[in-house]
């Protein structure tokens, strides 16, 4: 017997949100499978996902890797290239390539053969982390149509606060009147606008987070958005004791016992991926019954209250997040989201798929 972790990847899920995302929009899909498909593993996801139109990441190895791979979609990377000496492997794997600054445009310049890049022009519309600014469109996009390395151009932007209550109004309306007279297909929508904003869908959706199967949104479950999750992190109960009133758990003894009650030693730490800093009262799951953390969480091992569940055991199975427990609760119990613990998932942690 091995450490009892392991996450279990479902690939029926994967499928089931992306058939969620094609009922929100007519638009072609780019499925984000950056940070290694949100932690979900790239290939595998790519080839669970294989009817999405096109697939958007940062590496451009990575893109590389999913064109050797077979994957004939378009290929974005968001963040575009680092260096001029990216652009012919761009070029050779037809990769799509964000261009998000005017440095960017001057490497462009060192790199004048005659290609056919497929660009994505970022204009920051709000956001202020990569893009264009408004003043600077008009002649981003001259250029861009001038010059003779470039087949396609793609409007883009992204935005800063769709999965809250303020929405995407501001931004969209500074998008199309700064883009009206661009004849270019458009892509605006991550999971949040796509699920609440069809006004900005346009020829392309680039979701990510729901793909996987969490909620973008504070106030809506996946489940009710007809998501499934697709990562179930789970692992087994490796010690059970009673302690007494007063015995205090783990590292610093931050949780003391008020009563007599059972706890547990779950084969799950910090070294897996499991938030240092979720608290005391964390759900987790023991044999399939909802019940807290306890004290701080070491680099291996977590504690967890065992009063009341049935048969609770060495051996008894633990869902840390998952089918059964959303992510998110975990998520916001830490104080993070579930997109940092879907991706911090660390290497030693088995993968099982299916
Ligand atoms: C990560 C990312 C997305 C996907 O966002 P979700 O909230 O996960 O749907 C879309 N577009 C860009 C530019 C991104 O960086």
């Amino acid at each position: 017997m091995s450490r009892p972790i392991q996450a279990h990847i479902d690939l029926s899920a994967l499928q089931n949100n992306l058939r969620v995302a094609r009922r929100h929009a007519s638009s072609r899909i780019m499925a984000v499978v950056k940070a290694n498909a949100y932690g979900h593993g790239l290939l595998r996801v790519a080839e669970a996902l294989g009817e999405a139109e096109g697939f958007a990441m940062l590496d451009v190895r990575d893109a590389i890797a999913l064109r050797e791979a077979g994957f004939r979609q378009t290929i974005l990377l968001l963040e575009g290239f680092f260096s001029a000496d990216e652009l012919p492997l761009i070029a050779e794997y037809e990769l799509s390539t964000v261009i998000h600054s005017m440095h960017q445009l001057d490497m462009l310049d060192a790199y004048p053969r005659r290609s056919s890049l497929q660009v994505w022009l970022k204009i920051n519309t709000g956001m202020n982390r990569l893009g264009f600014v408004p003043e600077q469109v008009p002649a981003a996009m001259e250029k861009l149509k001038s010059h003779p390395a470039v087949r396609e151009i793609t409007l883009m932007t992204h935005f800063s606060h769709a999965d809250e209550a303020e929405g995407v109004a501001d931004q969209l309306e500074r998008f199309r009147s700064l883009t009206a007279t661009y004849r270019a297909p458009r892509s605006l929508a991550n999971s949040a606008a796509l699920l609440r904003y069809p006004s900005s869908h346009s020829e392309w959706v680039r979701p990510g987070i729901m793909l996987y199967g969490a909620s973008p949104f504070a106030d809506t479950s996946a489940q009710q958005l007809g998501l499934r999750p697709v990562m179930t992190l789970s692992s087994g109960v490796i010690s059970v004791r009673d302690v007494k009133a007063g015995d205090r758990i783990g590292y610093a003894g931050l949780f003391r016992a008020g009563t007599t009650m059972r706890i547990g030693t779950v084969a799950c730490g910090y070294a897996d991926g499991y938030p240092r800093h979720a608290p005391t009262g964390t759900p987790v799951l023991v044999n399939g019954q909802r019940t807290r953390t306890l004290g701080r969480v070491s680099m291996d091992m977590l504690g967890v209250d065992l009063s009341g569940i049935a048969d609770a055991d060495v051996g008894s199975r633990v869902t840390l997040w998952g089918a059964g427990l959303p992510v998110e609760d975990v998520a916001s119990s830490a104080g993070t989201v579930s997109y940092e613990l879907m991706c911090a998932l660390t290497a030693r942690v088995p993968i099982v798929a299916d």
